[in-house]
C-alpha cells in the first residue's frame, strides 16, 4: 500500500499562535518537534496497517519544518514548494493508495482555532466554492480526487473534523484541540499522537475507497481577499472577474483550473 501525507502545523497539539509556526521565533522549535512527532505518529499507524511507500509532504509556510531524521523508515519527505498548482498534495498521484492529512485547520471565516485560515491568513478572508465557504482540507481533497485518491484521514482542530465529517463521513479524522477566540483547549501531546497512530490504522485497514470526495461538475470559485487593491489586480487573471471590491470570481468545469486559479489569485 503506497500512502501520501500532507502536513500542515496550525492543527497540531497545542499550537496558538501565529509566532508559534514562524522558523524565526524562539517559540518555533517546540512546535516543529511537535508537527514532527504527530507526522511520525501517522506513518508508524499507516506503517502498522501494510503501508510499503510512503510519501510525506511538509505543507506548511516555508515547507521545511520536518524534522527528517525522526520520521520512520521508509518515509520519503518533500521539503519546498515546486509551485504546482497541486500545492499542499504535490506529486501526489494515481500511484498512491490513500492520502492522510495531519495538522489541518479550520477554514478562513470559521472560527474555532485561533489560527483557522485558508492558504493565505495574510491576504485571504474567505474562499467559495459553489457558494460554499471551504477549507484547505476541502482544495486538497478534491485535487487528490483528481487523480482517483480517497483522503482516508484527516487530523486538526475539532472545527475542521467537523467539517469532514459533514462533507465525507467514510474519512476518519481525529481531533486534537478546540478554539475559543484567541485560546485553545488542547489534547496532551502524548494523547495525540496516540490518537492519530490508531485512528491512522483504523483508517487504513477500513474501507478507503469509500473515502474518495465525489468533484462537482461546475465550479464557481470566489477569493474574497483582504486588499481591495489586490482583488482589483487579481481580477486581471485569465478568465476572472471581479465579484465585489475585495473578491474576483472565476467559473470553470475544471477542477484543476481553480486549483491553477488559486496559486495566482492568492
Ligand atoms: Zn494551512
Amino acid at each position: 500500500m503506497r500512502v501520501y501525507l500532507s502536513a500542515d502545523i496550525e492543527g497540531m497539539a497545542g499550537i496558538t499562535a501565529w509566532e508559534e509556526g514562524r522558523k524565526s521565533h524562539p517559540d518555533y522549535g517546540e512546535f516543529r518537534r511537535r508537527m514532527t512527532a504527530e507526522v511520525a505518529a501517522a506513518c508508524e499507524g499507516a506503517s502498522a496497517a501494510g503501508a510499503t511507500a510512503i510519501t510525506v509532504k511538509d505543507a506548511h509556510g516555508t515547507a521545511r519544518n520536518l524534522l527528517a531524521e525522526e520520521l520512520p523508515r521508509p518515509t520519503r519527505l518533500i521539503r519546498g514548494w515546486s509551485g504546482h498548482p497541486f500545492g499542499m498534495v504535490q506529486e501526489l498521484d494515481e500511484s498512491y493508495d490513500a492520502c492522510l492529512f495531519v495538522g489541518y485547520h479550520a477554514r478562513a471565516g470559521a472560527g474555532g482555532n485561533p489560527l483557522a485560515h485558508t492558504m493565505s491568513s495574510m491576504k485571504v478572508a474567505e474562499v467559495r466554492i459553489n457558494d460554499e465557504p471551504v477549507s484547505e482540507y476541502r482544495i486538497h481533497a478534491w485535487a487528490a480526487e483528481l487523480v482517483g485518491v480517497p483522503v482516508a484521514f484527516v487530523s486538526g482542530d475539532r472545527t475542521l473534523c467537523e467539517e469532514v465529517a459533514r462533507v465525507q463521513p467514510a474519512t476518519r479524522t481525529f481531533a486534537t484541540k478546540w478554539g475559543e477566540g484567541a485560546s485553545q483547549h488542547s489534547l496532551h501531546p502524548v494523547e495525540a499522537r496516540e490518537g492519530i497512530r490508531t485512528t491512522v490504522t483504523e483508517a487504513l485497514t477500513g474501507d478507503v475507497a469509500a473515502a474518495r470526495l465525489p468533484l462537482p461538475n461546475r465550479f464557481v470559485l470566489e477569493v474574497d481577499l483582504k486588499s481591495h487593491a489586490a482583488a482589483y489586480h487579481k481580477s486581471f487573471y485569465p478568465g476572472a472577474k471581479q465579484a465585489g471590491p475585495h473578491s474576483v470570481r472565476l467559473e470553470t468545469d475544471d477542477y484543476f483550473e481553480v486549483l491553477r486559479a488559486l496559486l495566482f489569485l492568492i
